[in-house]
């Protein structure tokens, strides 16, 4: 679960990491009063919860309060997209924090590191673009630190590390501190990752947190009702979400093609072929096992909700629920729908031969294999 960036920043201050002082708007005038308070000088951030929202024209710098409620105003509703998010998001909050002068960025992060079953803290002095690219442009820029949960790190250890990072020596005792608190945090919240880029250096030699980025591991937010909220008001993607409360598993990609199957591996299959025939899938779903027709109805629907969707592909393979069964469920389904999109629907295994002539004479053109209704799908969907 991810929070926002000003939900990440109060928890990281909880621990004492130094973050610069700011509030949450809704509305333009909210967002000009708070920069008032700061005289004006103010670094004005969409609250979304994807990366690159710098590039995406997400983040702008003011010196004036006026100009700053204005630009609020006009990234409160509009849809940001970036590299790492095609489909994009809407803005609807800003959060409007003290404008930090930066002399230098650095990156600093926290995540699991499961084949040496530790914590991995990352130090480098390549911040402010993404740590991808400097794993790959410039891999020795990046020091990596494993942290034992049980045993922690002697200061020494980070002292060193932070050393070899060539964090210069004023900053240095200030981010070892940064390091503590993040570790300290990372295992009291049950975070997945915490992520800091930049860690800001200002020109008087002051560390903070310019940006954090926190992910709580879901299966342990139940020990932290305090997060109960912030797990409601981090609702990512209003489909995502809703899913989720259906139990349905599904992934927006930002595509066209809308996918359903049984068995997550069978989608992912699914995904690479009507990529392979050319075509863009809209998202990721797992109707999982069974698949009865008032399962497959409420898929049908959610993946019918994203607007983009110009033809959907329904890939079963029958097991222990036969796919005759299954093909009833689907035509059942639809009976119930008003689908005015192709629908292409694949069935083998076990019972396929009996569900694909159930299909005959429907709306919905049957398939005998994946890479043949990833091709009908594609030609049908894009005619
Ligand atoms: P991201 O693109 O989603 O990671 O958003 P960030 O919060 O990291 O902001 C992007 C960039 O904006 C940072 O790398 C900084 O260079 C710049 N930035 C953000 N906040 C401040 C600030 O308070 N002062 C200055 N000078 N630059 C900032
Ligand atoms: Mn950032």
């Amino acid at each position: 679960m991810k929070l926002h960036e000003y939900q990440s920043k109060d928890l990281l201050a909880k621990y004492g990491v130094v973050v610069p002082g700011g509030r949450v708007a809704k509305n333009a005038a909210d967002a000009q009063s708070i920069a008032e308070e700061y005289g004006g000088k103010v670094v004005v951030k969409a609250q979304v919860l994807m990366g690159g929202r710098g590039k995406a024209g997400g983040v702008k710098l003011f010196d004036n309060a006026a100009e700053a409620g204005t630009f609020a105003g006009e990234l409160i509703g509009k849809r940001l997209v970036s590299i790492q998010n095609p489909a994009g998001m809407v803005v609807e909050q800003v959060l409007v924090a003290e404008l930090v002068d930066i002399a230098e960025e650095y990156y600093l992060s926290v995540l699991l590191d499961r084949a040496a079953q530790k914590l991995l803290v990352m130090i480098s002095r390549e911040g402010g673009m993404e740590i991808e690219e400097v794993a790959e442009k410039n891999p020795e820029a990046i020091v990596r630190l494993l942290v034992d949960p049980v045993w922690g790190l002697a200061d020494f250890e980070i002292r060193d590390a932070v050393a070899k990072a060539h964090i210069p020596g004023p900053a240095q005792r200030q981010m070892v501190a940064m390091i503590k608190s993040l570790v300290r945090a990372y295992i009291e919240s049950d975070a997945d990752l915490i992520e800091i880029n930049p860690v800001a250096l200002t020109p008087e030699g002051k560390l903070l947190a310019a940006d954090a980025k926190v992910s709580l591991d879901e299966n342990a937010v139940f020990r932290h009702p305090e997060f109960a909220a912030t797990a409601e008001d981090s609702a990512e993607d209003p489909l995502e979400a809703e899913a989720a409360q259906k139990g349905i598993a599904y992934v927006r990609l930002g595509g066209d093609i809308g996918i359903m199957g049984n068995g997550a591996g069978l989608v992912m299959c699914s995904l690479d072929e009507v990529n392979a025939a050319g075509g863009r899938p809209a998202n990721f779903l797992d109707v999982g096992g069974g698949a009865n027709a008032e399962r497959v109805k409420t898929c049908v629907e959610l993946v019918l909700k994203d607007e983009n969707v110009k033809g959907l592909l329904i890939n079963i393979f029958g097991g222990i629920t036969r796919g005759d069964q299954v093909a009833k469920g689907i035509l059942t389904a639809f009976e119930q729908l008003d689908v005015n999109i192709p629908v292409v629907a694949r069935i083998d295994g076990t019972g396929a031969e009996e569900g694909l002539e159930l299909l005959k004479g429907s709306k919905i053109v049957g398939a005998a294999t994946m890479q043949e209704a990833a091709k009908r799908i594609v030609e049908l969907a894009y005619a």
